[in-house]
């Protein structure tokens, strides 16, 4: 039984999985917590701003390179900000090859070199790409080394659409294993309502809005620079948003299985907030 917590990431491509991932990481350092960060997008970027830059090599490039059997952790396991250990699992060249292979190379070398066995390890977490459409990104879960998940969302419909799909997956592994729902982050893309409608669909999902992080372009300023928000300005508003996104995980204890709605419920919920101001070109 592991010590640590286990923890996914998951949401829409674009929604700010990897940015919120690594800047809560870095909020989770800053509190003194050993976290290991588990990129499981072909991108690789999961770690960018917690290495400042990308990392060299992927894990399935190192296993492409020079096989299974002789690779040294230290390759494949990089030490970012405030001593936080970052993979990158890496991905098949695009349109070749299923992209979930990364995953499963990277969860079994990673047990094979011992990573999940560091003593002081808090946390670990894996940010995946996309949907649970595909079995390959449900691989965490799957393996059992996924048991929390949060869903980065927007108010947006594409962004809520993925993530009552991802509940979908989550709703199918709960039934007969330990993976539990810990919440959803709302990424903001200042939507009318944004907050409300979060809460509400959170509630429809047997879940909460565990935090409403505000969409700020000091990320941007702070991603050009190959840092997080912390790193780069740790006096900056946003960077203390971080920070509770970071103590809110810390002290959830609210873990459910997901109750997915029907796409009709889902748009039922967008149109009746979306209802609460009348735009103008409607007058
Ligand atoms: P994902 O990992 O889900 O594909 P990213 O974390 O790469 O998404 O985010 C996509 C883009 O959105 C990034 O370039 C980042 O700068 C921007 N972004 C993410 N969160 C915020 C925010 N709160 N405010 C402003 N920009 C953001
Ligand atoms: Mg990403």
């Amino acid at each position: 039984m592991a010590k640590y917590r286990q923890i996914a990431i998951y949401g829409k491509g674009g929604i700010g999985k990897s940015t919120t991932t690594q800047n809560l990481t870095a909020g989770l350092a800053e509190r003194g917590k050993k976290v290991m960060v588990v990129g499981c997008d072909p991108k690789a970027d999961s770690t960018r701003l917690l290495l400042g830059g990308l990392a060299q090599k992927t894990v399935l490039d190192t296993v492409r390179a020079q096989g299974e059997d002789d690779i040294e952790l230290e390759t494949i396991v990089k030490t970012g900000y405030k001593g936080t250990l970052c993979v990158e699992s890496g991905g098949p060249e695009p349109g070749v090859g299923c992209a979930g292979r990364g995953i499963i190379t990277s969860i079994s070398t990673l047990e094979n070199l011992g990573a999940y066995e560091e003593e002081d390890l808090d946390f670990v977490f894996y940010d995946v790409l996309g949907d649970v459409v595909c079995g390959g990104f449900a691989m965490p879960i799957r393996e059992g080394k996924a048991k929390e998940i949060y869903i980065v969302a927007s108010g947006e419909m594409m962004a809520l659409y993925a993530a009552n799909n991802i509940a979908k997956g989550i709703a199918r592994y709960a039934q007969s294993g330990e993976v539990r729902l810990g919440g959803i982050i709302c990424n903001s893309r200042n939507v009318d309502n944004e907050k409300a409608l979060l809460t509400a669909f959170a509630k429809e999902l047997n879940t909460k809005l565990i935090y409403f992080i505000p969409r700020n372009n000091i990320v941007q300023h702070a991603e050009i620079r190959k840092q997080t928000v912390i790193e780069f300005k740790p006096d900056a508003p946003q960077a203390e948003e971080y920070r509770q996104l970071a103590d809110a995980i810390i002290n959830n204890t609210d873990f459910t299985i997901p109750t997915p709605m029907t796409q009709e419920r889902l748009e039922e919920i967008l149109f009746e907030f979306g209802l609460m101001d009348i735009p103008e070109y409607v007058i």
